[in-house]
């Protein structure tokens, strides 16, 4: 069998725990009861739901619910069906940052569709929001704000907060992709709206959530029997909600030394890839994405040559469409310097040695070409 590449996409996607695979074969051999039943195989799984569901809010604001869903994307679709009621009083303007991912920037695009004015904000050459410039945009007909936590292409960590304080001074609400962010950079305790991958924080593909704060109604997104209050029918997983919720646990368990070896790994990456540029804010940024550029490296070329890394090219849309990176565009780089740059994610599971020989090849292939 032939070697496993070296895995430094964690963005994209990151292993599964192994505590979290343990935790969820019952659920998935055994322990098989439909968690809306009411008999005790039911109750016992819907007990498990609960269970994960208390976990995953440990690390979300207070007062609000959690919804899951099948995705992050499917929460962030969820959440922006709150400017439907919005519209109605006169709210007819949708603000998103120029650098969101293509799950918000598509809903926000759909809703531009149903008749809504949609501004995509800029982001300055850091990739960071101007909070000036958002504040003169921001008015009494806005319904919704939407801004992430971390970008999942260059890593950037905008003011969250502070934007979210900005949209609350005109009653709109702020709707936070905290995906890259989540277990790992805190969450502001002031947003409206909080979507969630538990595939990006070790857990299980095929599950996310949307956190609303309390008093936020939303239309349901999935009609049916009226599964998670009503809002998004069809039979929960338990195993994917138990799945999920001990990868929200090993998160919280795990803060400090995760943190502290991210730290280790990006101080390495930093050394080892010196001859690089870093796209994006060097010091505003979650330090297990490292998103570079060289000059003239041919990033096709690249990736071909070195099959032992798994990495991310930064051309490329990093939501896996293929279609050519706006955040890269948005920081105003030249196609040039895009089409130059790659993305390295490094996640709990890497080592020092695997970013030491990953640059190795990286560097030694871009040095033949
Ligand atoms: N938002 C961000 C920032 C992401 O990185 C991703 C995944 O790439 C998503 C949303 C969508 O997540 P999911 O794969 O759960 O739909």
């Amino acid at each position: 069998m032939s070697k496993a590449p070296i895995y430094l996409d964690n963005q994209a996607t990151t292993p599964l725990a192994p505590e979290v695979f343990d935790v969820m074969v019952p659920w998935l051999r055994d322990n098989f009861g439909n968690p809306h039943s009411t008999h005790i195989l039911g109750r016992r799984a819907a007990a498990a739901v609960e269970v994960s569901r208390d976990q995953i809010a440990e690390l979300l604001p207070e007062s609000g619910n959690i919804v899951f869903t099948g995705s992050a994307s499917e929460a962030i679709n969820l959440a922006f069906g709150a400017v439907r009621a919005l519209q109605a009083v006169g709210r007819n303007k949708i603000i998103i940052l120029d650098s969101e991912h293509a799950a918000v920037r598509d809903t926000a695009l759909f809703y531009e569709k149903q008749g809504f004015l949609v501004e995509r904000h800029p982001v300055g050459s850091d990739g960071i929001v101007s909070l000036d410039r958002l504040r003169a945009s921001i008015d009494d007909r806005t319904a919704l704000v939407a801004a992430m936590l971390v970008n999942n292409e260059i890593g950037v960590i905008q003011p969250v907060e502070e934007i979210a304080e900005l949209a609350h001074e005109h009653g709109t609400l702020m709707l936070c992709d905290v995906v890259q962010g989540y277990g790992r950079v805190d969450i502001p305790g002031n947003i409206d709206m909080a979507a969630i991958s538990a595939h990006k924080i070790y857990g299980p593909k095929g599950i996310g959530a949307l956190w609303v704060r309390s008093g936020i109604d939303l239309p349901p997104f999935i009609h049916g029997g009226g599964q998670e209050r009503g809002i998004r029918s069809g039979t929960l997983s338990p195993a994917l909600c138990a799945g999920f919720g001990m990868a929200a646990a090993l998160c919280i368990e795990h803060r400090e030394s995760d943190a502290a070896h991210i730290q280790r790994l990006a101080d390495m990456a930093q050394r080892c890839f010196k001859d690089w540029t870093i796209n994006g804010s060097l010091d505003q940024r979650y330090g297990g994405n490292l998103n570079i550029r060289r000059e003239a490296v041919d990033v096709a070329r690249l990736m071909s040559d070195v099959r032992e890394v798994a990495f991310s090219a930064g051309s490329a849309c990093a939501s896996g469409s293929g279609r050519p990176s706006h955040v890269l565009a948005a920081l105003g780089l030249e196609a040039a310097q895009i089409k130059s740059s790659i993305r390295l994610g490094f996640g709990r599971y890497n080592s020092l040695e695997d970013i030491e020989n990953a640059s190795k090849l990286i560097n030694e292939a871009v040095g033949a070409q």
